[in-house]
C-alpha cells in the first residue's frame, strides 16, 4: 500500500465518498486516499436513514440557501445517477400533515420556502382537508402540503456505486481501516492507521460524520464547538399496511430548533413501510446498543459537562423533549402512538420488528445552541465538515462539488479543468447551480 498521498478524506460515509468522486476526476494527477473505519462505506448514518431524496421545503431560503440549493440539485443529480447505473430511484412525493390550525401556517410558510428554492407550482400544493381526503382517505389531518418532487432511494448502495466510480479514478479506498492518531510533521500530516500503520498527506478532510467534531479537535480546530448525538429508531409495518397511503407522510414539527422531529410513516423504495425516526440522545455516534452507550456515558457525560453541552442538557424544554423521545423509545406503544395521530388505521400490535436505528450528530457551541447549519472550517493544511445533517444524503453530490471547488479555489489543488466532465455532469455546471443565489 501506498504511504503518501496528497488528500485523504477521513469518513467514507455518503460525503466522504461523494468528495472523493469528485476530487478524483478533477485532480487526476493526485494521489487520494478515503479512510472508512466500517468494513463498507456507508457502513453508518449514509446507509441507516429514512431513504427520502427530500425537496427542500423545510429550508428557510434566507439563512439556508445552501442547503436547500444542494437539495434541490441532489434530486436532479440523484436521479441522472440512478439510470445510469440502473439503480432503484422512485418519484414517490411525500405529504407534510398539520394537525392543528398553527401547524396550517406552517405548511404555509413551507409552500412559501419550497417554492422560493425552486420548487415549480405543479411540484408543491397546499391542500385542506376534504382534499386530502380525496387523495389519501385514511390520513386525518387539517390540511397537508402535497409535495411531488420528492424520491425513496437505498443510499448504501447509491454510495458503494460511488466509491466504486471514484476507484476507477484511481481513488484508494481503506476500509476497515481506523484512524486512530493525527499529528503534523514537517509540513505534512502523519496519520496514524489502527494504531500502527502511519501514512501522510498534504490534506486531509474531515468528514467523519459522528466524529469529525472528535478529529477536529485533535488537530486543534473548533475547540469550543462540542456534539450530542441522537439515535433514530424505526419499526417495521406489515406488508397488509403497504397500500395503507400511497405517500410517505411527515407531520409538521412542533421544535425545529431541536433535532427532534416527530416519527414520520415512511414508503421506503421498496415499497415496504416503517414507522420513524425518533431522536434519543445516546452517548456515542455508534450507540446503537446499550453497550457501547454504557462503555461511552462517563467520558460523554464529562465532555458534555466541561462544554456547552451543559447549557443544553439543562434545558427544560430540552429535558422534556428528550424524555419524550426516551419514552418512544422505551414503549412501542408510546412511538406508534406519534404517527396514529395522523394515520389511526395503524394497529399497533400488528408492528412487532424494529427497523435499523441511525444516529445523528448534533452541533452545540459555547452558549448551549444547537448549530442552525452546516459547519465549514478551513485551515491551513485541512478542511472540516461539521454539523452535516438532514437531509444531507440528498444533497451530498451537490454539496460535495462545492466544497471542492471551494478547495479549488482557495488554490489548494489548482484543478486541471473545471470544465472537467465528471459522470454524467459537467463540473462547471455543477457549481454555476449549486452557488446560484
Ligand atoms: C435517522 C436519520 C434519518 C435521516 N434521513 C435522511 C433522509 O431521508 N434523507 C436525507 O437526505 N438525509 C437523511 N438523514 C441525514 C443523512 O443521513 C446524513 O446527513 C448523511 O448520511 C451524513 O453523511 P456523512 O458522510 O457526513 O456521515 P456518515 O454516514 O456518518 O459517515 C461518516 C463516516 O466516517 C467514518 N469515521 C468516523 N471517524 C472515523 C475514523 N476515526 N476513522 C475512520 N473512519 C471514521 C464513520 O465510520 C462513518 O462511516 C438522516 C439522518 C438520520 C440520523
Amino acid at each position: 500500500m501506498a504511504h503518501n498521498f496528497d488528500v485523504v478524506i477521513i469518513g467514507g460515509g455518503i460525503l466522504g465518498t461523494s468528495i472523493s468522486y469528485f476530487l478524483s476526476f478533477l485532480n487526476k494527477s493526485k494521489k487520494i486516499a478515503v479512510i472508512e473505519q466500517a468494513q463498507n462505506v456507508a457502513f453508518h448514518t449514509s446507509g441507516r436513514n429514512t431513504g427520502k431524496v427530500h425537496a427542500p421545503y423545510l429550508y428557510n431560503p434566507q439563512k439556508k440557501k445552501l442547503f436547500a440549493n444542494a437539495a434541490f440539485h441532489g434530486f436532479e443529480m440523484w436521479q441522472e445517477y440512478s439510470k445510469l447505473h440502473d439503480l432503484p430511484f422512485k418519484k414517490d412525493g411525500v405529504i407534510e400533515v398539520a394537525l392543528d390550525k398553527k401547524g396550517i401556517k406552517v405548511l404555509e410558510k413551507y409552500l412559501k420556502w419550497g417554492k422560493e428554492n425552486g420548487l415549480e407550482d405543479v411540484e408543491i400544493e397546499l391542500l385542506d382537508k376534504s382534499e386530502i381526503k380525496k387523495i389519501e382517505p385514511e390520513i386525518k389531518c387539517e390540511a397537508a402540503l402535497n409535495v411531488h418532487r420528492d424520491g425513496s432511494v437505498d443510499y448504501s448502495t447509491y454510495t458503494e456505486s460511488v466509491m466504486k466510480d471514484s476507484k476507477e479514478n484511481d481513488t484508494t479506498f481503506l476500509l476497515d481501516t481506523k484512524v486512530t492518531g493525527i499529528k503534523k510533521e514537517n509540513g505534512k500530516w502523519g496519520i496514524t492507521l489502527n494504531e500502527e500503520q502511519e501514512i501522510f498527506a498534504e490534506f486531509l478532510i474531515n468528514a467523519a460524520g459522528g466524529e469529525a467534531i472528535d478529529i477536529a479537535h485533535n488537530v486543534g480546530v473548533a475547540e469550543k464547538l462540542t456534539d450530542v448525538h441522537f439515535r433514530g429508531e424505526y419499526w417495521k409495518a406489515p406488508s397488509e399496511y403497504n397500500n395503507l397511503t400511497s405517500t410517505s407522510i411527515y407531520s409538521v414539527p412542533e421544535f425545529p430548533d431541536y433535532p427532534f422531529l416527530d416519527p414520520h410513516w415512511i414508503i421506503r423504495v421498496d415499497g415496504s413501510c416503517e414507522i420513524g425516526p425518533n431522536a434519543v440522545p445516546v452517548f456515542s455516534p455508534y450507540g446503537y446498543d446499550k453497550a457501547e452507550n454504557i462503555k461511552e456515558f462517563v467520558p460523554k457525560m464529562l465532555e458534555m459537562l466541561g462544554s456547552g453541552a451543559r447549557k443544553a442538557i439543562f434545558d427544560k424544554q430540552f429535558q422534556e423533549l428528550a424524555m419524550n423521545e426516551i419514552q418512544s423509545s422505551m414503549s412501542k406503544s408510546v412511538m406508534v402512538e406519534r404517527v396514529r395521530r395522523f394515520l389511526p388505521k395503524i394497529d399497533v400490535d400488528k408492528i412487532t420488528q424494529k427497523g435499523t436505528a441511525g444516529i445523528r450528530s448534533s452541533i452545540i457551541d459555547e452558549n448551549g445552541k444547537f448549530a442552525p447549519d452546516v459547519i465549514l472550517i478551513d485551515e491551513e493544511s485541512s478542511f472540516h465538515i461539521l454539523n452535516y445533517n438532514s437531509p444531507g444524503a440528498t444533497g451530498a453530490l451537490p454539496f460535495s462539488a462545492h466544497i471542492v471547488n471551494h478547495l479549488n479555489k482557495s488554490g489548494l489543488f489548482s484543478s486541471e479543468s473545471m470544465d472537467e466532465q465528471c459522470g454524467p455532469w459537467k463540473f462547471s455546471e455543477i457549481i454555476e447551480k449549486i452557488e446560484k443565489k
